[in-house]
């Protein structure tokens, strides 16, 4: 196995940053690269991306095209990416030759629930109850060790919104969910009841220092994001234990970027850590008007080795999400006076995300 690459000094304005994906959360991460006067070169497997709008060179290519990833790392001083699904070669392809972050461990962790839960709980960190299901046999097993309450089985891998999720209310029911995912591993997860769901936008950086933004209140619908609104009912005390699971969670990683950790808090103020995602996360995209510096800045300063940015909110803050057909309202949003943001996607589709609006409101509260 090849050694990953380190930063040896920071990416100095004109320098290019590599960003895998092509999304809306790489086109953001783009624009805060070009406010620090550094470019970005942008490797995606879709033709007509949303980032390449904005971004200095790009590359279409599949992510295991090996001679197109050793192009794409010539032209980069750094690389990071922008989904935590990027192939585990790929990102040791990347990491041999270019400082990549954040590093293989934080996305292979990530990219499986089981090793994820397991991770998490090794931390000490409070999570739904859960069970290893590799079998209808061990479905069944699975729901009757959870107890007899509602359950959710996920498929361990490439879930994401809800995608390879079910809810199951019986040992039957969890055995037949596992088969209509055709037999995937996965895990069965208590079902929880939680009073309403958070998560914590943190970042550390390249000499280890960490940094989080206030949390969000995060409310979704269908599974998908659909508000998050700051200040949230996760305040003081509890904000700050949010705040320091999160750097829990980046310091035992060797964290680099930004991470979001999402949450769910029990009636009685437990908190309990659903999931990571290695990367910006769109519960922070509020960051980008209520704060001097974005979670996108912030990512990017990390991976470049610049110091942290201030997360201090200057504002208050409900950021929603435009899905699907209501970005055909945009001539009614763009005159409601919140912050628009238009990810510049050609096809409408149903829960696409489209862009996402902030509405600002100036009070800042005292830290
Ligand atoms: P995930 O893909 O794990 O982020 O789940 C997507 C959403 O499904 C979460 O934000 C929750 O709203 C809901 N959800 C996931 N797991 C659970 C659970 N164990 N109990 C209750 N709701 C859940």
């Amino acid at each position: 196995m090849t050694t990953a690459r380190q930063l040896s000094a920071p990416v100095p304005p004109g320098g290019m940053i590599g960003i895998l994906g092509g999304g809306q959360l790489g086109r953001m991460l783009a624009l805060a690269a070009a406010r620090l006067g550094l470019k970005a070169h942008i490797f995606s497997d879709v033709a007509e991306a949303p980032a390449f709008q904005v971004s200095d060179r790009h590359t279409v290519a599949a992510y295991d095209d090996r001679a197109a990833l050793i192009d794409f790392a010539a032209h980069c001083d750094a690389i990071t990416y922008e989904f935590e699904n990027v192939p585990a070669r790929t990102a040791a392809v990347l990491a041999g030759l270019k400082p990549t972050y954040p590093g293989a461990r934080a996305l292979a962790v990530a990219q499986d629930r089981l090793e994820e839960k397991t991770f998490l709980k090794s931390l000490g960190l409070g999570t739904a109850p859960f069970a290893a299901v590799s079998s209808v046999e061990e479905a069944r097993a699975a729901f009757a060790a959870l107890g007899s309450g509602p359950a959710v089985l996920k498929t361990r891998r490439l879930g994401y919104d809800g995608k390879g999720q079910a809810k199951v209310t019986s040992a039957n029911d969890a055995a037949q969910a596992f088969e209509h995912f055709h037999g995937a591993a996965s895990i069965l997860e208590s079902f929880v009841d939680f009073a309403f769901e958070a998560s914590v936008i943190g970042a550390r950086g390249i000499a280890g220092d960490f940094a989080a933004y206030d949390p969000p209140e995060n409310q979704h619908e269908h599974h998908i994001l659909k508000r998050s609104i700051v200040p949230g009912k996760l305040t003081g005390a509890e904000g700050d234990e949010a705040k320091a699971i999160a750097r829990k969670v980046t310091e035992a990683l060797g964290y680099v970027g930004v991470i979001g950790v999402e949450l769910f808090v029990t009636a009685a103020g437990g908190l309990l850590v659903n999931e990571y995602a290695p990367r910006v996360h769109n519960s922070g995209h509020w960051t980008l008007d209520a704060c001097a510096v974005s979670q996108f800045e912030q990512h990017i300063r990390c991976v470049a080795g610049w110091p942290l940015g201030d997360t201090a909110r200057h504002s208050d803050a409900v950021m929603e999400n435009i899905l699907g057909e209501e970005a055909a309202g945009w001539q009614k949003l763009s005159a409601s006076g919140g912050a628009l943001h238009l990810y510049g996607k050609a096809d409408i589709r149903p829960g696409r995300k489209m862009g996402h609006i902030t509405f600002l409101s100036p009070r800042p509260r005292p830290r």
